[in-house]
C-alpha cells in the first residue's frame, strides 16, 4: 500500500518539479471481484478493503485518485492505463502467475497448479499488444487522462488455459486442485471500448500465437539454467 501510494506521490512531485507527463500503470485490480462483465471504466469495483489482496487494489485506486488530483490542482499531464492480465516472454519462471505457473510446470512434467474449480476467468493480453497500448496513450492529448482499460477481451477459464498449455506441450501432466486464494476474482473482462476510440488500438496477438512465442522462451531458459528452474504455485 505505501509502494502505491507514496511512491506515486514521490513520482507525481518529481514530474511536477520536472513538468513531465507521467503514466500510471494501474490495473483491472481496482474492479475487484466484479459483479458486472464486461468491465468498463464506469464501473466503480467492488474491493474488499480488509483481504489480503486490498493493500494492491486499493493501493492502486488510492494511487488513481493522486493522479487525478495532481491533475486537477496542478494541471499536471496524466496518464492512467488499467492494465488487465498480461503475459509474455521475460516472465520470470517463478512469478506466481497462471501462465507462467502452466509453462514452467508442463515443461518440468509437473501437475498443473488449478486454484479452486479453474471456472474463473481471466482475458490475456500479450505483452506486445500492451506496450503499443501503453505507447499510444502516452502520446495521445491531455484530453485522455481519464483511465484506459488495456487488455485483450477474449475471455478463458483457468481450466481453459491450462488445457491449451497441456496441448501445445504435448504434455502428460496432470492438474492438481488446491485452494482458491482469498478475493480472487470470479470473472474479468475488459470493455475496450474507450481504447478503441481514443487510441485506436487493440490486441493483434491471439492467446495461441502468444503461448507458442512465451513457451519458446521458457524452453530456451531451461535449456540455458542447466539446474533446471522451479514452478511456484
Ligand atoms: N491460478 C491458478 N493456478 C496458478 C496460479 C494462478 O489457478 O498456479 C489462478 C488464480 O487463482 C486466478 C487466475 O489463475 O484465478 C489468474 O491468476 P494470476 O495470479 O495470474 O493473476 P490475477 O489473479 O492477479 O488475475
Amino acid at each position: 500500500f505505501r509502494t502505491c501510494v507514496i511512491g506515486s506521490m514521490n513520482m507525481l512531485d518529481l514530474a511536477k518539479n520536472k513538468t513531465a507527463r507521467i503514466l500510471q500503470a494501474s490495473t483491472s485490480e481496482v474492479y475487484g471481484d466484479p459483479r458486472v462483465t464486461p468491465q468498463s471504466e464506469a464501473y466503480l469495483g467492488n474491493v474488499n478493503t480488509c483481504g489480503p489482496r486490498a493493500c494492491y487494489d486499493e493501493g492502486k485506486r488510492g494511487a488513481e485518485t493522486l493522479f487525478h488530483d495532481y491533475a486537477r490542482m496542478f494541471g499536471l499531464s496524466t496518464r492512467t492505463a488499467r492494465i488487465f492480465n498480461t503475459y509474455g516472454p521475460r516472465m520470470a519462471p517463478d512469478d506466481g502467475r497462471v501462465v507462467s505457473n502452466f509453462i514452467v510446470q508442463a515443461l518440468l512434467g509437473e501437475n498443473l497448479t488449478i486454484h479452486g474449480t479453474g471456472l474463473q476467468t481471466r482475458s490475456f493480453c500479450y505483452v506486445d499488444d500492451l506496450v503499443e497500448g501503453l505507447m499510444r496513450l502516452m502520446a495521445a492529448p491531455d484530453t485522455c487522462s481519464a483511465p484506459v482499460n488495456l487488455g485483450n477481451p477474449k475471455e478463458f477459464t483457468v481450466l481453459e488455459l491450462a488445457e491449451l498449455v497441456r496441448q501445445k506441450l504435448g504434455s502428460a501432466v496432470s492438474y492438481v486442485h488446491i485452494d482458491l486464494p482469498t478475493d480472487d476474482p470470479q470473472q474479468r473482462k475488459p470493455d475496450i471500448s474507450r481504447a478503441q476510440a481514443q487510441l485506436g488500438w487493440r490486441p493483434e496477438v491471439s492467446l495461441s500465437v502468444g503461448l507458442d512465442r512465451t513457451i519458446r522462451y521458457f524452453e530456451e531458459q531451461l535449456a540455458i539454467d542447466r539446474t533446471g528452474f522451479r514452478a511456484v504455485a
